[in-house]
C-alpha cells in the first residue's frame, strides 16, 4: 500500500514533467525512446514475476500440488514476491532522486566501518542461497555521509557482486582511508564486463547482454549508485575481466567539502 502510493506520486511526476519540459526536438525524442523503453522494462520485471506468483498460486489452491511440490511452489512465489519488492524499491529511489526538490541530503557523522558490517550481515543470507561468500576486511573510522544513500549504494554493489557471480564464488568487501579519503571497495569473482559494456552500465536502464536476461533486473541499480556517488562528490572506479570478475571502487572525501552543488541533479 505504502508503495501504491509512491508508485502513483511517480507517474504524477512523470506526466508533469511530460507536460511542462522544454526539450529541443532531439532531447525530446531521446527521452521519449529511454522512457518507452523504461516503461517496458519496468512493465516486463513486474509482469513476470507476478505471473508466475499467480500460477504457482493457483495450482496451489486447486490442490494440484503435492506437498513436496507445494513446498517449491511456495519457494518460487517467495523469491518472485522478494524479485518484485526489490524492482519496487529501486523505481522510488530512483524517482525520488530524479526531481531536485525532493532531494534530501541528510549527511551526519557516524562509525562507517560498523554500518558496512550491519549491511554485509543483512545481505548474507541471499549470498549463501546462492553459495556466494561474503569476505570482510573493514577498517572503522568516521565519516561524514548521507547513511541512506550510502546504505542504498552498498546494497545495490553488493547485491549485483552476488546476483553476478558463480555458485561458490567469493565477495570481498573492503573498507579503508586513502589520501584523505573513504574509500568502499566490492569485488566478485563473477562473469565480469565487457569492456565496451563498462562504459554504459551506470546509465539509466541498460543492462548488459538483454540475453542474460533472467539475470539482470531494470538496470536501475548502478544509476543509483552513480547519484550516490555523486551527492558525495566522490568517485566510482570499475575494474573488471569477462569470466573473472569485477571491482567498484567507491572513493569519497572524508572531510565535510563533500557537500556538491545540487544543481545538477
Ligand atoms: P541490473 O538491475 O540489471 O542489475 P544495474 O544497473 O545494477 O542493473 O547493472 C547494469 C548492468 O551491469 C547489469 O545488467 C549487469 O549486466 C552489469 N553488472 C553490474 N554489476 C555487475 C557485476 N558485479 N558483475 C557483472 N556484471 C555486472
Amino acid at each position: 500500500i505504502e508503495y501504491e502510493e509512491d508508485l502513483k506520486q511517480m507517474l504524477k511526476k512523470l506526466n508533469k514533467e511530460k507536460k511542462t519540459s522544454m526539450y529541443s526536438m532531439e532531447k525530446y525524442k531521446n527521452a521519449e525512446k529511454i522512457r518507452s523503453e523504461f516503461t517496458a522494462n519496468v512493465t516486463h520485471e513486474l509482469k513476470t514475476p507476478l505471473t508466475s506468483i499467480i500460477g504457482y498460486a493457483e495450482l496451489i489452491e486447486l490442490g494440484l500440488a503435492k506437498d513436496e511440490e507445494a513446498k517449491t511452489f511456495a519457494k518460487t512465489i517467495g523469491e518472485d514476491a522478494n524479485k518484485l519488492l526489490m524492482t519496487i524499491n529501486d523505481i522510488i529511489i530512483l524517482s525520488k532522486y530524479d526531481d531536485p526538490t525532493s532531494i534530501k541530503i541528510e549527511k551526519i557523522h557516524f562509525y562507517i566501518g560498523d554500518f558496512i558490517d550491519e549491511l554485509v550481515k543483512s545481505i548474507e543470507n541471499v549470498a549463501s542461497l546462492k553459495k556466494v561468500k561474503i569476505l570482510k576486511e573493514l577498517d572503522n573510522f568516521e565519516v561524514y555521509a548521507d547513511k541512506n544513500k550510502i546504505k542504498d549504494l552498498v546494497n545495490n554493489l553488493l547485491s549485483n557482486a552476488i546476483k553476478y557471480n558463480k555458485p561458490y564464488g567469493l565477495i570481498s568487501v573492503k573498507l579503508y582511508k586513502k589520501n584523505g579519503n573513504c574509500v568502499i571497495e566490492i569485488s566478485d569473482t563473477g562473469i565480469g564486463i565487457k569492456e565496451t559494456d563498462i562504459n554504459r552500465i551506470f546509465e539509466r536502464f541498460y543492462v548488459v547482454d538483454k540475453a542474460r536476461g533472467k539475470k539482470s533486473g531494470t538496470g536501475l541499480g548502478l544509476a543509483i549508485v552513480k547519484h550516490v556517488a555523486l551527492v558525495h562528490n566522490g568517485t566510482i572506479e570499475i575494474k573488471s575481466k569477462l569470466g573473472e570478475g569485477s571491482t567498484f571502487k567507491f572513493s569519497f572525501p572524508l572531510n565535510e567539502n563533500n557537500d556538491l552543488n545540487q544543481k545538477e541533479h
